[in-house]
């Protein structure tokens, strides 16, 4: 899993020397497929549900499973979220990153900031003793603190030979029965944020898969897949 983790890592440095106003996400998504390649891994996306591309690719007002499109081209101002997982010798890296393209708002600078450091408040609770829930409310409430929203439909999980294993693991406090799971060395999640502007509510377009704010304010979404261990947590999507 560590393999898979520096192989989506090194797929979103090359996104990250990619995005510039004039590129479509049909571009990135070639590229990313390159790299996946180079590094004898495939998506763990494509195919899955369906899903026709090899990364999510989405824009602005759009959260996450923006389909990439030769029409969909980058502006000066936008924000696009990444959604990158890669399967290598049958285990899973998922990990997702919000990039600026060009100068962006303030607003949309804060909203970055805010979603990223979210994260890592969630990844500094994912230690061995420690609630699914310790991490739910570390989130939560680092971005409602700020004055954002925490999307509730779609959660962080259990990642492994399976990009989507148990525990579901929220962004936010509920009564859910996986909260009270303790986590353990040897457990490996996927922690993802997806933060909203100006709601937490969410609506799907006609594609049936891009997931949009239902006020159409911007979304940011990051994401790392976390190991348990004895000495903490271990970031394995990280370079
Ligand atoms: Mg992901
Ligand atoms: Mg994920």
């Amino acid at each position: 899993m560590r393999e898979a983790g520096r192989i989506v890592a090194r797929v979103h440095a090359a996104m990250r020397e990619a995005v510039r106003p004039g590129v479509s996400t049909w571009e990135l998504d070639q590229i990313a497929l390159e790299t996946l390649q180079k590094y004898g891994a495939i998506s763990s996306f494509l195919g899955y549900n369906g899903f026709p591309a090899h990364i999510c690719a989405s824009i602005n007002d759009e959260l996450v499973h923006g389909i990439p499109s030769k029409d969909r081209v980058l502006a000066d101002g936008d924000i696009i979220s990444i959604d990158v997982g890669a399967t290598y010798r049958g285990f899973i890296g998922d990990s997702a990153w919000t990039y600026a393209v060009g100068e962006i708002s303030e607003e949309a600078a804060r909203l970055m900031d805010v979603t990223e450091a979210s994260l890592d408040e969630g990844i500094a609770q994912a230690t061995s003793g420690h609630r699914v829930v310790d991490i739910s409310r570390a989130v939560q409430r680092h971005v409602e603190e700020n004055g954002f929203h925490v999307v509730r439909g779609y959660t962080g999980h259990g990642v492994g030979r399976q990009m989507h294993e148990a525990p579901q693991v929220l962004n936010y406090v509920a009564g859910d029965p996986d909260g009270n799971l303790i986590l353990e060395p040897g457990l490996v999640i996927a922690l993802e944020p997806m933060v909203q502007a100006g709601t937490w509510q969410t609506r799907v377009l006609r594609d049936d898969w891009t997931v949009v704010s239902k006020d159409k304010s911007l979304a940011a979404h990051f994401e790392h897949t976390i190991a348990i261990t004895n000495n903490g947590p271990e970031i394995l999507t990280l370079p």
